[in-house]
């Protein structure tokens, strides 16, 4: 354990080993096979009808993800955890990781499992301070070695593969626009895809923000087309193949997205069984 701890802080040295679920997750971490769970101190697994769900959602950069995600979360009450933002938060706050961070990012590279998993630690162990139970995860994991140590000590549920037509997927990445005020997300992309080879055209109105936030909006630093192109890759390398690591489990939900959010949003809360959600969840109150 003071060894992993050791080498977690030399990655990221502002990050510290706090709680259960963290030390979980960096023990995990070790080459060495992970002991007994008891031996960390951690909190019994629980069963899923005691706690809220625990969910992934996958998909390539720019297929709406953290849109998606955000909305169930607010639906169900369940935390959003993107790991894309953590490293955005750990990016402005010029801490000891953030010159590190941001060549990586800006190249559209992939942050160390070290470092991913130490922020994702915190996360949780700030979450579990607080009595949070279950989550969204939300561009984690994106590599299988990030998928096994999580299988190790987490039991996930389901895992949500949203896809879209390649072609629709760089411009969206190009139109995405975020209000530095508030935090919303919003698209300036207007995007037509012909239907090719059996497969059904797709389009999708722009999504833009209120008139108070017009004169607030930032693009991302990595949403450049270089950058772009360059993240769809290494998505294709490297992320791709944790798809099969959870269909192979039986845990894969495929969704192809069929527009915007007004077609999009309804189909998937019927995948997801969620359509009447709301009316259950006030007949069991
Ligand atoms: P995307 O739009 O590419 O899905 P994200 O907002 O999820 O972008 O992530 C932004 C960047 O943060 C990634 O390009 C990568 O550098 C880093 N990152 C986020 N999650 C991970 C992860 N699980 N493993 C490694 N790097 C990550």
């Amino acid at each position: 354990m003071a060894a992993v701890t050791r080498l977690v802080k030399r990655a990221s040295p502002s990050l510290s080993v706090s709680s259960t679920a963290a030390r979980r997750l960096f023990c995990s971490e070790s080459s060495s096979p992970a002991p007994p769970q008891d031996h960390f101190h951690a909190p019994q697994r629980k069963d899923p009808k005691d706690r809220n769900v625990q969910w992934v959602f996958l998909g390539c950069p720019g297929v709406g993800k953290g849109t998606y995600a955000s909305r169930l979360c607010n639906l169900i009450g369940v935390p959003h955890i993107a790991t894309g933002d953590l490293v955005r938060h750990e990016l402005a706050s010029k801490g000891p990781l953030s010159s590190q961070l941001s060549e990586i990012v800006n190249q559209g590279k992939l942050v160390s499992d070290e470092i991913i998993i130490s922020l994702l630690s915190k996360r949780l162990a700030d979450g579990e301070a607080k009595d949070e139970t279950g989550f969204i995860l939300d561009g984690f994991p994106r590599t299988i070695s990030q998928a096994e140590i999580l299988e190790r000590v987490i039991d996930i549920d389901l895992v949500v593969n949203l896809k879209l037509q390649e072609e629709a997927l760089l411009a969206k990445c190009l139109g995405r626009r975020i209000c530095n005020q508030c935090g919303g997300n919003f698209n300036v992309a207007s995007i037509d895809v012909k239907g090719e080879n059996g497969s059904p055209g797709m389009s999708m109105a722009p999504l833009l923000p209120p008139a108070h936030c017009m004169s607030k909006l930032i693009t991302r630093s990595d949403d450049t087309e270089a950058v772009v192109k360059e993240r769809l890759r290494i998505y294709n390398e490297m992320s791709k193949p944790v798809e099969e690591f959870y269909r192979s489990r039986g845990k894969l939900l495929e969704f192809n997205l069929p527009g915007g959010i007004p077609e999009s949003w309804p189909k998937l809360l019927q995948a997801l069984n969620l359509d009447d959600y709301e009316e259950k969840r006030s007949a069991a109150a």
